[in-house]
């Protein structure tokens, strides 16, 4: 079954939620990254436009500011006097060839003076200037780009011009990116939760439906047509229902069973004591009622004995005492023990090999194993075979089998599969004892009923020494078991 399942489910790379999920995780990381990427870009290039567009109106300034000035140095003017267009933060310094400020413009101290003053003097074509704003809270400083220009007239230069301009505003790239970082997190966030919400959507299915189902309705069935984990794990709790709602029929039925065998001698006997009150007047008459009442009570007991046994043994309470058995001294004890009841059933008790194969096991369970056996080869050949046939062997290296075989009148194909399950009879009627009242004179080998519990309990007693029991059977041929353990 297991495997069954196992080779149903054996689903496609696509169609598995781990790869779906695998690939959902891919699709995101990759949108986020590609989020990032563009966020990264974007700011480059508007960075790089910025010092471009920076660059280019120093150049054009200071041209401009080269040519006016030079007009009114060559008007004999005063270049302090000279309205000049500035922008905000813009600085601008005239100095005399000779090194004199002859006019200066915007933030500019005495000391940033005399550093351009010496950046001037030593050729630089351009100065980085570091302008210092105090504010109160704290302090900014600022690197202006000073760009110096020589104001030419006729190729003698008449002053030097120094124009500088603040970098562009620095790009807050920490906010830029803390907030990118944010937004990805919460499509990571979002994401992440309509992907859980989408995955486990047949989980919950599958509780919610769990939920409906309950004890006395347990041929209720998931049914999730899914190729995936969540359809193998429906699968596999519907194959567990199933089984559950096996064992709780077979458990109803083995209660309403064990009423039921019990319900019949209980009948019988309280038939028996109104007989006996009310008709009976012959001592010869009570000896039969009471013989009959204690055969009756002989059997509940039988069926309550098999039936506390069995109980024991499936909630695992019975400890075996195991030994070193050999199974040919069993099984000839057996036979000797047995062999009254098959003389009386007109039947020949047979052995063939009994050599001495050691197995380990409980002799006790053993012998009870071996004694239902040949007493149902007994009981069910009765009248129409004539032999009951015990041998064992040993298969080395692993089995030892024992053989029970009779030429009663064998088993139907279509009852063999139940012949090891509780209160199971292929011939009810033959079986039964409930029209006993008739039979209740015969003596008690003579009655073929049983309790329909001697192969089950036959059954668990070779499950718990790990063997394995067979049975073939042919109508007016006979039956023949047999049983294999697991040798010393
Ligand atoms: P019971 O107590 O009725 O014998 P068992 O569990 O021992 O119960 O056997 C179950 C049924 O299997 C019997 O009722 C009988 O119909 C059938 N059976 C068992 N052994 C034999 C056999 N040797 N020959 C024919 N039928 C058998």
């Amino acid at each position: 079954m297991k495997r069954a399942i196992q080779h149903h489910f054996r689903f496609s790379l696509t169609s598995s939620v781990r790869a779906r999920l695998t690939l959902w995780y891919l699709v995101m990381v990759a949108f986020i990254v590609c989020l990032f990427g563009v966020s990264l870009y974007i700011t480059q290039i508007s960075l790089n436009a910025d010092t471009a567009e920076r660059a280019a109106q120093l150049y054009q300034d200071s041209q401009r500011f080269a040519e006016t000035y030079r007009q009114v140095l060559l008007d004999r003017q005063a270049p302090t006097t000279l309205h000049l267009k500035l922008s905000s933060q813009e600085i601008v310094l005239l100095l005399h060839p000779d090194g004199n400020a002859l006019d200066s413009r915007g933030p500019l101290t005495d000391s940033l003076i005399q550093q351009l003053q010496t950046g001037a003097e030593q050729n630089k074509g351009m100065i980085d200037l570091t302008v210092r704003r105090s504010l109160p809270w704290w302090t900014i400083n600022t690197t202006y780009h000073v760009l110096v220009t020589p104001v030419l007239n006729q190729n003698t230069r008449v002053a030097i011009l120094l124009v500088g301009l603040p970098p562009p505003h620095p790009t807050p790239l920490g906010i830029i990116w803390f907030f990118h970082g944010l937004l990805a997190l919460l499509v990571a966030a979002i994401g992440g939760y309509w992907l859980a919400g989408k995955v486990l959507r047949p989980v919950k299915m599958i509780t919610r439906m769990a939920n409906e189902i309950n004890a006395t309705d347990l041929r209720r069935r998931l049914h999730l047509q899914r190729r995936d984990e969540f359809g193998e794990l429906a699968a596999t709790f519907d194959h567990m229902l199933a089984r559950l709602e096996a064992a709780f029929k077979r458990q109803t039925q083995f209660t309403a069973d064990a009423s039921h065998e019990l319900r019949t001698p209980l009948t019988i006997i309280d038939l028996k004591i109104n007989q006996a009150l009310t008709q009976l007047e012959q001592p010869e008459e009570y000896r039969q009622a009471f013989e009959q009442i204690q055969a009756e009570n002989a059997h509940m007991a039988a069926i309550i004995n098999s039936l506390l046994l069995l109980a024991r043994a499936d909630t695992g309470q019975i400890a075996l005492n195991l030994q070193e058995v050999d199974l040919g001294d069993l099984a000839l004890a057996c036979v000797e023990r047995l062999l009254p009841l098959a003389r009386a059933s007109q039947i020949v008790l047979t052995t063939g090999d009994l050599p001495e194969v050691l197995i380990r096991g409980d002799s006790h369970y053993l012998g009870q194993m071996l004694t239902n056996l040949i007493e149902n080869g007994i009981k069910y050949s009765r009248h129409i075979g004539k032999r009951v046939h015990v041998e064992v062997a040993c298969e080395p290296p692993l089995w030892s089998v024992v053989r029970v075989q009779d030429d009663g009148p064998g088993v139907t194909d279509e009852h063999l599969p139940y012949l090891f399950s509780r209160f199971y009879r292929v011939d009810k009627a033959r079986s039964s004892r409930q029209k006993g009242s008739t039979r209740s004179t015969l003596p008690d080998q003579e009655k073929p009923g049983g309790t329909g519990l001697g192969l089950s309990i036959v059954q668990w007693i070779v499950q718990a020494h790990h063997g394995e029991i067979r049975v073939e059977s042919k109508i007016g041929t006979g039956s023949r078991f047999e049983i294999r353990l697991p040798l010393l």
